[in-house]
């Protein structure tokens, strides 16, 4: 018989400045909590692939290494004395192993379940959540059950790893399905029912180790080829709406025991209903704004909530925009995106940029804000802003 035994979880102690926190993963959201963390006087590190990830760039210390690299991992829980993560494609096992030792967040749980899209949506359906009709695709025949049960078109994503439209291919007919399948790699897929939406909203939460939750203003976003473009705070929809959102996106961090940010993806149907789309155990794109525009932002939540410190204020200073700067600009603007022309022909504009050395079609290398009374106007500066970046004098 084999014994399994569980070490109980590192108790979770208030720890204050200048102690070590470090991030798993070394995007630009590893970056911005660094940044947060620093601000906030603590010793802020990183375990990253490189020294050169946008996170390591600014960290007070790193860790070469992948997450799920025992002697990496190792080394960065000897530095860290609080460990959260950037993406949620990091191992439930390792999360679980840094866990015996220090408070690490957002859970092994937490994670276990939203890096897989098939967990993720029986999570929602076993806590009535509502999400787009889906079914399971693990072979041949449940495809086609799935097209036969869910109509036409149906969008085909694979449970593991996917992101900003990466693994997903839509489907019409059952034809297209099979091939579909077979592109994907015919590994386990969600075949989720199209859905017709009005508006795509998203709601950033903050829990801490207490149980004590906000929830920031829900935002609109709009998607370009898969990835965000653009968001704007707060979404214009009516209360109701806008409640049920935030009051679904803190039950679901209550269910799932998150501690830390929480980023809940919705579809507004053209009828008022809110459905799912996807969860992300960490702050998020559309929140990046928040770092001007909320009293206290995601990326300082995340920190509050790490430390066991009380979590800051979710309430809005201003109405905001944040438009994406992918790497698409940078090859328009023939390598050189002209900043001068951005920034001058709008002192409100805020530059954010990640120390991405390669730009390239799809990446993310920054993006810009713009505070403004007018949510709209906000948006259309910032949309402004952004052209200008590629419109060249010739
Ligand atoms: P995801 O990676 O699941 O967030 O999907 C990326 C984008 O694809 C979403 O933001 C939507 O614009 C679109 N999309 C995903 N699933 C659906 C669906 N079931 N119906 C319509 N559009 C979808």
């Amino acid at each position: 018989m084999t014994r399994t035994s569980t070490r109980p979880e590192a108790p979770a102690a208030i720890l204050t400045p200048p102690a070590a926190l470090g991030v798993i993963g070394g995007g630009q959201l590893g970056r911005m909590f660094i940044q947060a963390a620093q601000r906030m006087g603590f010793d802020a590190g990183v375990l990253a692939a490189t020294s050169e990830t946008p996170a390591a760039q600014v960290a007070s210390w790193h860790v070469v290494g992948l997450p799920d690299h025992l002697p990496a991992l190792r080394s960065f829980a000897s530095r860290a004395q609080a460990i959260t993560v950037e993406f949620e494609n990091v191992s439930a096992a390792a999360i679980r192993w840094c866990a015996q030792s220090r408070p690490t967040r957002p859970g092994w749980r937490t994670l276990w379940i939203t890096q897989n899209r098939l967990r993720e949506k029986r999570f929602l359906a076993r806590h009535a959540i509502p999400h787009a009709p889906w079914r399971p695709v693990c072979n041949t025949a449940e495809l086609e059950t799935a097209i036969a049960q869910l109509g036409s078109p149906v969008i085909l994503k694979t449970a593991d790893s996917g992101y900003d439209g990466k693994g997903q291919i839509r489907v019409e007919t059952l034809d297209q399905a099979r091939a579909g399948y077979r592109a994907l790699g015919n590994v386990p897929c969600v075949a989720e029912g199209w859905v017709e939406f009005a508006a795509e909203l998203s709601t950033v939460v903050a829990r801490g180790s207490d149980g004590q939750a906000v929830a920031y203003p829900v935002a609109l976003n709009q998607h370009s080829r898969h990835i965000l473009d653009s968001t704007v705070s707060p979404a214009p929809v009516g209360p109701i709406v806008a409640l049920e959102a935030r009051t679904l996106a803190l039950a679901i961090a209550q269910a799932l025991e998150a501690v830390g940010v929480l980023t809940v993806e919705f579809f507004l149907t053209r009828d008022g209903r809110l459905l799912v789309n996807e969860i992300a155990p960490r702050p998020h794109n559309s929140g990046h704004l928040t770092i001007e525009a909320s009293e206290c932002s995601q990326f300082e939540q995340q920190v509050r909530a790490l430390a066991g410190l009380p979590l800051g204020s979710s309430a809005l200073v201003s109405p905001a925009a944040m438009v994406n700067l992918l790497g698409d600009l940078w090859i328009e603007a023939g390598g050189k995106p002209d900043w001068a022309a951005a920034l001058g022909a709008d002192p409100a504009v805020s530059l954010h940029l990640y120390g991405k050395r390669t730009p390239a079609p799809g990446r993310k290398m920054g993006h810009l804000t713009v505070l403004d009374p007018d949510a709209d106007r906000a948006l259309a500066r910032a949309l402004e802003a952004r052209r200008a970046l590629s419109r060249r004098s010739t």
